[in-house]
């Protein structure tokens, strides 16, 4: 549809603009409509209307009522944000714009019963709670006690994602061959609440952090390694914001390896000869500045060799999986993963290495489409445990969930 004529057929509605400038809180005031975010929002390449961005801000700004199909697509990689002229935090906006369309009960088909699956269960993938641990069978990983240095924090999609719980098998595998004193949750690791928040059900998402505070302290955390950028993003900027708690140290495990190689606890024994591309996490790049500690990680495997892709770091392309998309259907065609998949072969990687379950997921599908092999897909802790030796693949019958 036509934007302006779209723009025109919005109802104005003093109620809903109170309530969206309530819950926005007016961060999108300083938007001035130059339209540099619709301009640079990955949809853009994907489909011939991509999101636009910039009739959101304005939507935002005066509290205008009327379905937007770009509010659902938004991954909240915040590629846009990186380049407004007025520092509007733009996800921010958007997460806040799907609030309001909860509290109309205006919510794509699906959404309840994946939000309230997700209070049933304690995860948004409909696994059961007493399956949560089984990525760690025979692994004789310790439970968690107050005086450890590190709380493991693995998230759900590393817990029952049969790939993605090698990820966690190796990080586990890591931190043993460097001799952290670290515990995990087992089967009571709660979720904590990225997916409720970044489809808009904030006011869910407080409560799941609430109650996660309480158990964090309760246990006497302090230094938390998350798996996921999504969870250690979640960590760093809605636990513990209301109120001091200077033992609260929320980390992503490439951030915490990265010092464990600069102190010298890591001693890779095995050379891992590959030529290797990494793609930026949008949660870990973009939303927190982490594009150091992945790539110090990368230089100091035996035998890697880096090469950098056109977009990388700040301007690294999204892979479509944030921002609440895992959990909705992206046609073939519209998927950012086959773009990403196609700049690291023109690099000529033969290995992508990322640091995050949902980037992992969404390219190593786009990787396996057509009949070009020869690029895996890894995260960065399955190089890591190769060069340490560390066995990642479960041979135990019931490991998978
Ligand atoms: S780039 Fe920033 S100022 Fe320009 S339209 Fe988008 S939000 Fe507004
Ligand atoms: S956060 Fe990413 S997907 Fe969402 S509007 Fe901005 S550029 Fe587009």
């Amino acid at each position: 549809m036509n934007q302006a004529l779209a723009l025109d057929t919005l109802m104005l509605d003093d109620a809903l603009g109170d309530e969206v400038m309530r819950v926005t809180r007016g961060a999108a005031a300083a938007c001035y409509q130059c339209g540099v975010c619709t301009a640079v929002c990955p949809w853009g390449l994907v489909r011939e209307t991509g999101i636009s961005t910039r009739r959101l801000m304005r939507q935002a700004q005066l509290g205008m009522d009327g379905a937007a199909d770009g509010l659902w697509l938004c991954t909240t990689c915040a590629a846009c944000e990186a380049s407004c002229p007025r520092g509007v935090p733009i996800a921010d906006v958007i997460v806040g714009l799907r609030d309001v369309a909860w509290r109309r009960r205006s919510v794509p088909d699906g959404f309840n019963a994946l939000l309230w699956g997700m209070y049933a269960d304690g995860n948004p993938w409909g696994r059961p709670p007493s399956r949560r641990s089984v990525w760690a069978a025979g692994l004789d990983v310790p439970t968690f006690a107050a005086g450890q240095a590190v709380l493991y924090y693995v998230g759900c999609t590393s817990s029952y994602d049969p790939r993605m719980q090698r990820i966690a098998r190796a990080l586990v595998g890591i931190f043993r061959a460097a001799g952290v004193d670290f515990g995990i949750l087992g089967d009571a690791e709660p979720c904590c609440g990225e997916g409720a928040h970044a489809l808009g059900q904030r006011p869910y998402a407080r409560e799941i952090v609430a109650a996660n505070e309480k158990r964090f302290a309760a246990a006497g955390v302090s230094t938390i390694v998350a798996t996921s950028p999504h969870c250690a993003d979640m960590f760093k900027h809605r636990y513990f914001q209301d109120e001091a708690n200077d033992r609260w140290r929320p980390l992503h495990y490439t951030e915490y390896l990265a010092e464990l190689i600069a102190e010298g606890r890591l001693r890779f024994v095995r050379t891992v000869e590959t030529r290797v591309t990494y793609h930026d996490p949008c949660y870990l790049g973009r939303r927190n500045g982490i594009y150091d500690a992945p790539r110090q990680i990368l230089a100091a495997i035996p035998g890697v060799e880096i090469v950098e892709m056109a977009e990388s770091r700040a301007d690294a392309l999204c892979c479509g999986g944030g921002g609440g998309r895992m959990w909705q259907e992206t046609p073939a065609g519209e998927r950012f993963g086959d773009l990403r998949i196609e700049q690291a072969r023109t690099v000529g990687a033969d290995t992508l290495a990322t640091a995050c379950p949902h980037c992992v997921a969404c390219l190593e599908d786009a990787a396996k489409i057509g009949d070009r092999p020869g690029l895996r897909v890894v995260d960065i802790a399955e190089l890591v445990a190769e060069a340490l030796g560390v066995q990642t693949r479960s041979n135990l019958t019931g490991a998978r969930p």
